[in-house]
């Protein structure tokens, strides 16, 4: 059983079903123990063992000395001009992590981070830009969505989609977010369906397809380029993992009926935006049941990249199209609170001394 930070208790946030079955057991609890402690710290974000009314006092009492709840409160809120709202997350450690809350009419999408920091430096990024730190646990993982499904209740509303994009490479880190996979598809933890979840990776084929075995996940890989030599520039894990064997991963994820891997790809002016590059990426995943998700740069102050022009994007995406491949351009959102992965802790960051 894992132990998660200080003071020797154990932190039930972040735990499995089955691993809070196991440690209840141990008790001599009863099983269905563990599903009433989960609903109490998942759907009434309770902070403590008191607030849990339906656990004898005694019980309670055994509670508060050997386990914790670990909730942490969120250092800053911004909310854009669209309604986009970002949050930096101060880990028990000193550490800071970042998510984003994104409305939409009928969603409410929540783009969380799986660990301080990337160590993959894909060139355009600002997290990966600032190095690795460490892997986040399950229950900080998790607790950047307890957090927002608290916020989004004060206001009768409901948390729809959970999306991995935000700070790290979840597949670098892919014990802990399993757990936390696990504790978003439980009917006694956040209860989402598989497809309102999904892993974007930069492409770590191996942990892609044993993920998509356990989890009925959705995918969304970072393609960016077309061919290996300018991909492996733009993001150095192609050399690990290039083009050829990611694309025949993305191929065997299993899909149920109308679902598509989405392949992301960051339009990079001068760089990748060409026409040529369009029907080159039509080739790359031709056979490949995919929607792809056209993203112009969004210029920020850790790259030298220029977005394209909308024109460039049109073009770029009419030739997708044209090879009968399902192709959006994103909105960008929460522009103005610096969304785009890594900003705002940045801006943090060069504020701490
Ligand atoms: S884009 Fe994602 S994988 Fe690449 S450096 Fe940034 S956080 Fe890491």
């Amino acid at each position: 059983m894992m132990k998660i930070m200080s003071k020797d208790r154990t932190d039930l946030k972040g735990m499995t079903l089955p691993e809070l079955e196991i440690l209840l057991s141990r008790w001599g609890k009863e099983r269905y123990r563990a599903r009433q402690i989960s609903r109490w710290i998942y759907q009434q974000f309770a902070g403590d063992f008191a607030a849990m009314t339906d656990l004898s006092k005694g019980f309670r009492g055994e509670l508060s000395r050997e386990c914790r709840i670990s909730s942490p409160p969120v250092e800053k809120v911004e909310t854009s001009a669209d309604g986009t709202e970002k949050y930096l997350f101060r880990l028990e450690d000193g550490e800071t992590v970042e998510g984003v809350l994104i409305p939409e009419e009928d969603r409410r999408t929540l783009c969380i981070s799986s660990q301080v920091g990337c160590a993959l430096r894909c060139g355009f990024c600002a997290t990966g830009a600032a190095g690795f730190r460490r892997n986040m646990s399950s229950a900080e993982i998790v607790h950047q969505v307890c957090i927002a499904v608290k916020r989004l209740a004060k206001r009768g509303e409901r948390l729809t989609n959970v999306v991995f994009m935000g700070m790290g490479e979840p597949l670098e880190n892919p014990a802990e977010v399993s757990r936390a996979i696990e504790i978003l598809l439980s009917q006694s933890g956040f209860g989402l369906s598989g497809k309102r979840v999904t892993v974007s990776t930069a492409g770590v084929s191996k942990a892609m397809l044993e993920l998509a075995e356990r989890f009925p996940v959705s995918f969304a890989v970072s393609i960016n380029a077309p061919r290996d030599e300018l991909r492996s520039r733009l993001m150095p894990i192609n050399r690990r993992y290039p083009l050829g064997e990611l694309v025949a991963a993305m191929k065997k994820i299993p899909l149920r009926s109308g679902r598509k891997v989405t392949a992301e790809y960051v339009l990079l002016a001068g760089i990748n935006d060409f026409e040529s590059d369009a029907r080159d990426l039509a080739l790359l995943l031709k056979g490949a049941r995919v929607k792809v998700n056209l993203i112009p740069f969004n210029a920020h102050e850790y790259g030298d990249f220029i977005s394209p022009s909308p024109e460039t994007a049109d073009r770029f995406r009419e030739v997708l199209l044209a090879a009968g491949i399902q192709t959006i351009t994103r909105e960008r959102r929460g522009a103005d609170i610096r969304a785009a992965c890594g900003q705002l802790r940045g801006a943090a960051e060069a504020k701490t001394p």
